[in-house]
């Protein structure tokens, strides 16, 4: 008898010790979460969260992250050139020409070209006329806030005919605005086109990871626990909290708003997303955020700023168009509006 219990505890300390060598080496061999975060890029934050224990391979995906903002940044830059490159702001500034620009800029130009088509023109790269007259305005206001003023209706009115997004014409690794006084703003996609290059990158380095471009997030899958990368929705109301906490594993998020990017004047709120039918920033919702699978984050960034500009109803129509996305829309009334497939709906 004693012989037979001293032979079960021996088995049973064999298990739990089998079972201790087991979570130590699990332990030992878990992915660790490493962070990097890039201010220099799309005037917003980048954050980069890798999981890996080697060293060598986070290394590598936080330069090559860099690098493809850094790169891209540059060339979609609409404000400032750069020695040696031909970026959007060439571009622009020598709209009537002929100009040969990098594969990227004829990607995002076909890219904006084709969400104008799906859009029936709420998104128009080509706005860029009447968007440099809000941005003006919106950087008097920052700077001297007592004198602001949103830009004078007949000067809205003036640019507005130079929006055309047919006359963007497309060659073999030219670009040329055949109307000089146009110009492309590609704010409401550039980021999104970004993030999924670089997301192409850092898949290719095997390790799971998240990438977060102010509102666009993106991740290659599940965290390595097999649990669910969550993205936070912040709260339009500023009160600092999240409407949703979305799963958003092997997708990309893109929220749009008009609450960071505003400026007031005689307690009228003024946004950044501009309405081309008005000409003046879209008011219908407080936020909207479209769910798109893959690495579509450029999908999101157009559908999340043209679902703003759209409106609910108008909103809904394009997502449920649109295969696999889905939107969560957050209107004034403080209700909130979602389309079929988006999470906890
Ligand atoms: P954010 O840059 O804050 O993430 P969005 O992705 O929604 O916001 O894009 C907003 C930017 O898109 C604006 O700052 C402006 O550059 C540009 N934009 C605004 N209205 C339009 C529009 N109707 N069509 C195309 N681009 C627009
Ligand atoms: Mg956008």
């Amino acid at each position: 008898m004693r012989k037979r219990i001293g032979k079960r505890l021996l088995a049973a300390a064999a298990v739990i010790m089998a079972a201790v060598c087991l979570f130590a080496s699990a332990c030992a061999t878990a992915p660790r979460k490493n962070t990097a975060a890039f201010f220099d890029y799309f005037d917003t934050v980048i954050t980069l969260t890798v999981y890996s224990n080697d060293a060598a391979l986070v290394k590598r995906a936080k330069e090559e992250a860099e690098a493809c903002f850094s790169r891209l940044n540059a060339l979609f830059d609409i404000y400032n050139e750069y020695e040696g490159v031909a970026n959007l702001a060439s571009v622009n500034r020598r709209a009537g020409e002929t100009v040969k620009v990098d594969p990227d800029i004829i990607a995002l130009v076909s890219a904006g070209k084709r969400y104008y088509e799906t859009t029936r023109g709420a998104l128009n790269i080509a706005m860029g006329a009447v968007l440099k007259l809000w941005h003006d305005c919106r950087t008097a206001a920052e700077a001297d806030p007592e004198n602001a003023s949103p830009p004078d209706p007949a000067a809205l009115e003036e640019a507005s005919k130079h929006c055309d997004i047919d006359n963007v014409v497309i060659g073999e690794g030219e670009l040329t605005l055949l109307d000089p006084a146009m110009s492309l703003d590609v704010g409401a996609i550039g980021k999104g086109y970004a993030a999924d290059r670089a997301a192409e990158k850092l898949d290719a380095l095997g390790a799971p990871f998240m990438l977060n471009c102010g509102g666009a997030v993106l991740t290659n899958g599940k965290k390595p626990d097999g649990s669910d990368w969550i993205a936070g929705i912040s709260d339009p109301a500023g009160e600092g909290g999240f409407i949703a906490e979305v799963p958003v594993s092997g997708a990309a998020l893109s929220t749009s708003g008009s609450y960071l990017r505003c400026f007031t004047v005689g307690g009228k709120r003024y946004g950044h997303i501009i309405d081309p039918a008005t000409l003046f920033p879209a008011e219908g919702t407080e936020s909207v955020s479209v769910l798109v699978p893959g690495f579509s984050a450029m999908d999101a960034d157009a559908l999340s700023t043209a679902c703003f500009i759209l409106g609910r109803d108008g909103g809904e129509a394009l997502v449920s168009a649109f295969g696999g996305a889905s939107a969560l829309f957050a209107l004034p009334s403080g209700e909130r509006a979602y389309t079929s497939g988006f999470p906890g709906r």
